[in-house]
């Protein structure tokens, strides 16, 4: 399935809340959640009461969609979950906060995932000293995440250094401003995931 290429607004006001996927505008009064709650289309305002298969469908894209995933990837991750120690659920959300471009976002150089996963794609970021371009890395405890030095001098990059030193990092990220990196500390727990996911959702529609 192709990534979604239309208006990213359209996809918040799908599921009825705000998934913060344009950085500033989605922090001021111009939210189009905001403005116009109700779902996009003709049809919106009189939205039926979903049912069990419903809820559960809605959840996973609002999943997919907070953390940019394509749907056979998200699978890919529920499966990899499935298979760990563990509650399913919280070990499906601990893989998506791990992945390279969220990684980026939550150290606050980039001001959404959409545009974390294209600084990565451009190469901007090493892993363990290697550049690494692939965002859907799964980084690991002890990983150490850098902006590489041939993108620090850009005017781009020193807006968004100063914007890092004001983030509040997740605590399962040690950062370090002036090597301009963050290491994992330990693997992102449910706790440490502040967007209110019903994850037990997810797993029950995969589970069918
Ligand atoms: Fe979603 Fe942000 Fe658009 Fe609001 S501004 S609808 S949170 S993408």
């Amino acid at each position: 399935m192709a990534r979604y290429t239309g208006p990213a607004c359209r996809l918040c006001r799908r599921e009825g809340q705000k998934l913060f996927l344009k950085g500033e505008r989605c922090m001021s009064d111009k939210c189009s959640v905001a403005r116009r709650p109700a779902a996009p289309g003709q049809h919106g305002a009189n939205s039926k009461k979903l049912k069990e298969y419903g809820m559960q469908l809605r959840e996973k894209q609002k999943a997919r969609r907070y953390y940019g995933v394509l749907e056979n990837q998200f699978k890919h991750y529920y499966e990899i979950a499935a298979k760990q120690e563990g509650i399913t659920g919280e070990n499906l959300l601990s893989l998506l906060e791990r992945r390279f471009d969220n990684v980026v976002y939550r150290m606050g150089l980039a001001e959404s995932r959409k545009e974390a996963r294209q600084l990565v794609t451009h190469g901007h970021f090493s892993i363990n000293g290697k550049k690494a371009n692939v965002p859907s890395i799964i980084v690991k405890q002890g990983d150490v995440i850098a902006l590489r030095e041939g993108a620090r001098s850009s005017e781009k990059f020193k807006g968004l250094m100063e914007a890092m030193e004001s983030n509040n990092a997740p605590k399962w990220l040690e950062v370090d401003n002036s090597a301009v990196s963050a290491k994992v500390i330990a693997l992102p727990k449910r706790d440490d995931i502040d967007f209110p996911f019903e994850e037990q959702l997810i797993v029950e529609l995969y589970s069918k």
